[in-house]
């Protein structure tokens, strides 16, 4: 279905309902300061609901001598056109260009709002938009509901290279650190000391693991933590002024791989896995029980195929 079909399902369930759809709600964009002339928007930390309208997700924003850099659009046009007026408002600049990190939904749904200004994102992640942003949107329609009206999937139109780039008096290093996705880019501003390492790093708030390749995040940590910062902006959670949101994410991603590992050596069914124990230190995290409940359904195959023994008379495959 696409994504005005829903919208035009939401508006008749609505009329059905014999309301007129509610003026949507401002989202509580505050902008909170992280260094001279920067800002990170630090979002709720629980799961997508029309309540919260998918505001779940950190973005940032550099006011830089020529212009502003923003960093994530958010989860929807209405969003985005609100964060926009919150963004020049704040830097009284106007906006330069936009960054998108990776491909999930809530990152790049208010794209809309930026549509006159360079829209970029690496030359994998803009592939994969190109086939999967239509299947994003749709989720997201579905869980969020009518905040969603009107928000259609606009692709980055402009590339991202790896590197440090030198913009209005910010040395802005972008780089390479997939994992969370197969593709994902971290901003570091030797400038200020900021690094807005979005969605390789949550802080507080259980990790994602849809789209994730356990290897290549545990290297993306590494490469993180050996940066000069700061201050971090993570995707998830509050800003933190030291490594400790990074740790923490390495050692639930530990743990979660250990985990797999043993149920699937156990011979444990998915249920059985989904409710083993979460250890206190990430138990209180935000979604911590859905969370895992989520990355068992996303991962746990992989790790039962690996314990399967290989058939007699075959060798198995090496990779
Ligand atoms: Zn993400």
């Amino acid at each position: 279905m696409t994504t005005r079909r829903l919208a035009l399902c939401a508006a008749l369930l609505y009329g059905l309902a014999g309301q007129a759809p509610a003026q949507a709600a401002d989202y509580p964009i505050r902008p909170e300061p992280v260094a001279a002339g920067s800002w990170a928007v630090i979002a709720d930390t629980g799961y997508f609901t029309p309540d919260n309208g998918g505001f779940l997700v950190n973005s940032a924003f550099i006011a830089t001598a020529d212009g502003v850099v923003v960093i994530g659009s958010g989860p929807s046009r209405a969003f985005g056109e609100q964060y926009r007026r919150v963004i020049e408002a704040t830097a009284n600049k106007p906006v330069r260009e936009l960054i998108i990190t990776h491909k999930h939904p809530d990152h790049f749904l208010g794209n809309q709002a930026f549509r006159d200004v360079p829209i970029r994102a690496d030359d994998k992640t803009t592939a994969m938009l190109k086939s999967e942003a239509d299947g994003l949107a749709e989720n997201l329609y579905r869980l969020v509901g009518d905040r969603m009206q009107g928000t259609e999937p606009l692709l980055p139109n402009a590339p991202l290279a790896p590197g440090v780039r030198e913009i209005g008096g910010h040395q802005l290093e972008f780089i390479a650190v997939p994992g969370h996705t197969q593709s994902d880019v971290a901003v570091f501003d030797h400038s200020t000391g900021v690094l807005y390492a979005i969605d390789q790093v949550f802080n507080g708030r259980t990790p994602t693991l849809p789209n994730a390749s356990l290897a290549d995040w545990f290297a993306a940590l590494d490469r993180l933590e050996a940066l000069p910062f700061k201050v971090l902006v993570p995707g998830h959670g509050p800003v933190a002024r030291n490594a400790g949101p990074i740790r923490a994410t390495r050692r639930y991603l530990q743990w979660l791989d250990a985990t797999l590992k043993d149920a699937a050596r156990r011979g444990l069914t998915p249920n059985e896995t989904m409710a083993l124990p979460i250890p206190a230190e990430f138990a209180g995290w935000a979604e911590a029980r859905a969370e895992w409940r989520r990355s068992v359904g996303f991962l746990y195959s992989r790790y039962e195929l690996a314990e399967l023994p290989p058939l007699a008379g075959t060798e198995r495959a090496t990779d």
